[in-house]
């Protein structure tokens, strides 16, 4: 029996503690809540109509965000969250038995995926400032996976560096993951357009404060998303809630609000970076809604055991080259402060 199971290392999320006064900089949750509109749909919903099966195309979602990135519906896929967008990218996109790339320090998801799948894969290192050098990308490869702005660090890499990366590899795809491209400078969404063999993913858990409520999308050429479409449907054809799809399109409605929020935390962002840096961290700099920061003298455990015992949650990666850093989500200012309080009693102390 044992020789017929799948035995995989399964992804570790971030800790999800359940406790009032918390202050939770752990998983880049955003600390406001979704639009408006989404409480009124909450409020007034229906259960009678969770009888029925919702659409398997998820129409009004994709609607709203092939409007929204201004494309024809039948470029957008939409999952589960982006996470299940980007396993199913996984499933359909590379067969080929060539090793994909993706840099060692990014998204720790994407080694679960491909090690699931038995896919094989190189992961080239960032420099030491936690750049992608392009050259590792021109070696032959099954396919590319590139999060930018990068996680956990924090790091936005230029169009022109991307876009090097994609005219040495056009006939692989590859697939930008831009789950925090909304607090950073540009989207590479442009070069979905021009190269067929682009996709870039997408999700409303952070920018859109809508995590809990799991909705991810990609948008790429029709060759690429009906392929994606058609493993999707052989595996789960109702993928996506009626709630799912209707809070989902509702928050997309609003874009005044989405704005006021993403500028919020920007704005928390500069302040924390100013105050981290006076109490002797340093850190890339950072186009998300996060900070990974390292101390000149006091170690990452240390700070991470200490703020815990405050109930302050930040995430620390066991993880080579990365171990001495903490990822710091952004929150309110009030939490930040409270936040940037504690750590400076700890180093105090030390
Ligand atoms: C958060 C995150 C995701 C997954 O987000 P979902 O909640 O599954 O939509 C994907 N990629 C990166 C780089 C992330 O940080």
């Amino acid at each position: 029996m044992k020789d017929n199971i799948r035995y995989v290392v399964p992804y570790v999320p971030g800790e999800q503690p359940d406790e009032k006064n918390m202050i939770k900089l752990n998983t880049n949750e955003n600390p406001y809540p979704p639009a408006p509109g989404v409480k009124s749909i909450l409020d007034s919903y229906s259960a009678e109509e969770l009888r029925l099966y919702p659409s398997p195309v998820s129409k009004d979602l994709v609607e709203e965000i092939a409007a929204l990135h201004k494309v024809d519906c039948d470029r957008v896929f939409v999952g589960v969250g982006s996470d299940d967008v980007l396993a199913l990218m996984f499933l359909t996109y590379f067969n080929s038995g060539k090793p994909i790339l993706f840099p060692d320090i990014t998204y720790s998801f994407y080694d679960v995926w491909a090690d699931l799948y038995r896919i094989p894969y190189k992961r080239p290192k960032l420099d030491d400032n936690f750049r992608i050098v392009p050259e590792d990308y021109k070696q032959e490869n099954g396919g590319i996976v590139i999060a930018n702005p990068n996680a956990p660090t924090g790091v936005f890499e230029s169009q022109e560096t991307i876009e090097s990366i994609i005219e040495a590899n056009k006939d692989v795809v590859v697939i930008i993951d831009e789950a925090y491209v909304d607090f950073g400078p540009a989207t590479m969404m442009s070069l979905a357009d021009k190269y067929d063999n682009v996709v870039v993913v997408r999700t409303f858990s952070k920018s859109r404060s809508l995590a809990g409520m799991r909705i991810g999308y990609a948008i790429g050429s029709k060759a690429l998303i009906k392929a994606l479409n058609d493993v999707r449907y052989s595996f789960n054809s109702y993928p996506m809630t009626r709630l799912s799809i209707q809070v989902g399109a509702e928050s997309i409605k609003d874009e005044k609000y989405f704005n006021e929020c993403v500028e919020k935390i920007k704005k928390t962002r500069e302040w924390t970076k100013a105050e981290l840096k006076n109490l002797g961290f340093t850190f890339p700099d950072s186009q998300t809604n996060f900070i990974f920061a390292k101390h000149e003298k006091v170690s990452a455990v240390t700070i991470f055991e200490e703020l815990r015992k405050k109930h302050i949650y930040v995430r620390h990666f066991n993880a080579d080259r990365i171990d001495n850093y903490l990822r710091i989500t952004i929150g309110t200012d009030e939490e930040m402060k409270t936040f940037i309080n504690e750590v400076k009693e700890i180093l105090e102390r030390q």
